[in-house]
């Protein structure tokens, strides 16, 4: 722990000194004159006055090197094929896509909106713009109009690029009419669609307006279009966060500084080297897809794995044979996957040879220990939880094995990540918390290189959003909560919006659940606090299990109810235990894989749940009624 500490307290203390060092990790085609340039607080610029370009740093900065390696490998398991792309050739195809952008008039900082499921065209799209400088907004595939054309009124795109449909779980969702309709609810339609046709779902194009990718591809066939220059500063995307809690938010990210911060975490949290092989099962319409699908492992020079699939098809080995097939030495993954795994024959785990890997990453909800002990057992690698936000674009807490070999605990994503002077306060004094004391968790600023810069178009919600909650300290929330313990691991222990507070006593959902999830015939559960007269807030809680036909007789199901709330009265004690623990099927979750307490909590209210529009099974919140 004593590297970790050593290399955070620089990074706070020596801050210029020490990112000015890690600048080095990055091609500056002119020299950055200012590391941080913070004299407009919160508003912090990174290495001022340096120019560089994303797209030069994953591609063309490798040629030399590495020309005929694989770079991109893409799999399929929805439409059954696979390609795998050498640097030079991913070189071919964005100068391709740059072009075809340019000649629809796209230049730098006009926005391209994507919306495309995992197909290499999606990357390379990213990539192009990137190289132009054009800024693109990622919209999750198979996203709803009204959210798609949401997304289209705020960036106010001059392209947009989708597909015809993506698939999913062998179910073909059709892209295009989405996007049609959104265009038409949208009060600031794009000039132009570029169509990726994969012949998956039969439209019209619209004249004048359609254009299809693959006569534009061959049309500008060879034709290389040299980067664009960026200021560090200069915008390098938008992403609207995950949804979760309401309006999703607009994060600016810059150039520089995101690059930065990607080139150096490949090193110091993901411990890798230039030629090695990285898997993510995210998704490039999250930020964890935007940092680790495409840009850092590129810029890192490593092998990127681009999956589209679940991880149940054509079994629930389906991970484990690609880090087989293609070596893969790092591997992240999100503990929804890994909680959809663990109601499959563990077997899998164990059949396929992962000698390459290093360690599992995961990241986008609590990794409840049970679930981390489960996949560490089976596949006997290091687990390794770390705690971000599309907010700041890179881990704020993990274990950073580049820096160090830590002991991790399970249930914490270890210590916060050099760059991030992050702290846990008393939510109504804003005072400094001690080790065991529960608050939420902010950063005090400047935030470090590739976080967000703004919110897209509205400086002042930046600042209002996260820079004015907590009393006399102009620090960013995270509007999460949480805990550092006697050795200073960090726990999360849910949202700030989440917290139950039962007669006096406040609760992270997060320990609950945890406590929950630790009865051995449960795979995930959720807790929401819900109105009581007498108390306040009651708990509830909502369990998906293992193997529910188990329990499908209703005096198992009821002794099963009374053994889990036994279980939370051991470990908690009787305040945190739930009024109700209802067996349901599936959680409503969002499309990014996380519970939607905010729905559940209204539904428990008998109120109407609001915007849903994020959803991704609408059937697991008429389960929560009906269990009622
Ligand atoms: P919105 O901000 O629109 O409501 P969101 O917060 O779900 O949506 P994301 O930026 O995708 O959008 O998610 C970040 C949040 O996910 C964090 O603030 C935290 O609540 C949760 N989270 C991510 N990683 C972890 C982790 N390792 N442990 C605990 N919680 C995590
Ligand atoms: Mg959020």
């Amino acid at each position: 722990m004593q590297a970790i500490k050593g290399t955070h307290h620089s990074s706070i203390h020596e801050r210029d000194l020490f990112w000015s060092k890690e600048a080095e990790l990055v091609h500056w085609e002119t020299p950055f004159e200012q590391v941080l340039d913070f004299s407009n607080p919160p508003f912090a610029k990174w290495f001022v006055g340096g120019q560089t370009n994303l797209c030069f740093n994953a591609i063309d900065r490798w040629l030399e090197s590495q020309a005929d390696e694989p770079a991109l490998i893409w799999v399929s398991t929805e439409v059954e094929q696979e390609k795998i792309y050498t640097r030079r050739q991913i070189y071919q195809e964005v100068n391709a896509v740059a072009a075809m952008l340019a000649a629809q008039g796209i230049r730098q900082g006009d926005r391209v909106l994507i919306y495309m499921p995992m197909v290499p065209e999606a990357v390379f799209a990213m990539l192009a713009c990137a190289r132009l400088g054009a800024i693109h907004s990622v919209v999750f595939g198979g996203f709803a109009s009204v959210n798609l054309a949401q997304r289209i009124d705020d960036a106010s795109p001059k392209v947009i690029i989708c597909a015809d449909a993506g698939s999913r779980g062998g179910k073909v969702t059709p892209y295009k009419p989405l996007m049609d309709k959104a265009i038409s609810l949208s009060t600031r339609p794009p000039e132009k669609v570029i169509v990726v046709d994969r012949g998956l779902f039969p439209f019209e194009p619209v004249p004048g307006r359609d254009l299809d990718y693959a006569t534009l591809r061959k049309q500008f066939d060879g034709v290389e279009v040299p980067v664009t220059w960026l200021e560090s500063s200069a915008p390098s995307y938008v992403l609207y966060t995950s949804g979760t809690t309401g309006k999703p938010k607009g994060v600016q990210r810059d150039t520089g500084g995101y690059a930065v911060a990607l080139a150096s975490s490949m090193q110091r949290i993901f411990n890798g080297q230039p030629g090695e092989t990285y898997l993510c099962t995210s998704d490039i319409g999250w930020v964890v897809g935007h940092s680790y699908i495409v840009y850092g492992p590129l810029i890192a020079g490593q092998t990127t794995i681009l999956y589209e699939g679940t991880p149940v098809r054509p079994d629930a080995g389906i991970l484990w044979s690609l880090v087989e097939r293609f070596k893969v030495n790092t591997m992240f993954s999100a503990p929804t996957a890994i909680r959809v795994l663990k109601k499959q024959d563990p077997a899998l785990l164990k059949k396929y040879d992962l000698s390459s890997l290093r360690a599992l990453y995961m990241a986008g909800e609590p990794l409840d220990e049970p679930t981390a002990q489960w996949i560490a057992d089976g596949l006997g690698k290091p687990i390794i939880d770390n705690y971000w936000q599309t907010e700041t674009g890179w881990p704020i807490l993990a274990a950073q094995p580049g820096i160090e070999h830590v002991q991790t605990k399970f249930g914490s994503p270890s210590f916060p990540v050099y760059g991030f002077d992050v702290r846990v306060l008393n939510e109504q004094t804003g005072e400094d918390l001690g080790p065991d004391e529960k608050g939420v968790v902010a950063i005090v600023p400047p935030l470090p290189p590739g976080a967000m810069t703004t919110i897209w178009g509205d400086d002042a919600r930046f600042v209002d959003t996260y820079f004015s909650s907590i009393p006399g300290r102009k620090v960013y929330s995270t509007f999460d909560w949480g805990l550092v313990d006697k050795e200073g691991y960090w726990f999360i222990l849910g949202r700030t919006d989440d917290v139950i507070n039962v007669a006096g006593h406040r609760l992270g959902t997060r320990e609950i659940e945890e406590s929950i999830n630790s009865h051995p015939a449960v795979a995930e559960s959720a807790v929401v606090g819900v109105a009581d007269q007498l108390k306040g807030q009651v708990a509830m809680g909502f369990a998906v299990l293992r193997d529910s036909a188990a329990y499908a007789d209703p005096a198992a199901a009821m002794k099963l109810e009374g053994d889990i709330m036994k279980r939370v009265d051991e470990q908690l004690g009787p305040v945190a235990r739930p009024a109700r623990v209802r067996f349901v099927t599936a959680l409503p979750k969002t499309r990014s894989g996380k519970v939607l307490r905010r729905a559940i909590v209204a539904v428990c209210e008998g109120r109407d749940p609001g915007d849903l529009t994020t959803i991704e099974d609408p059937s697991a919140l008429e389960q929560i009624k009906d269990s009622l």
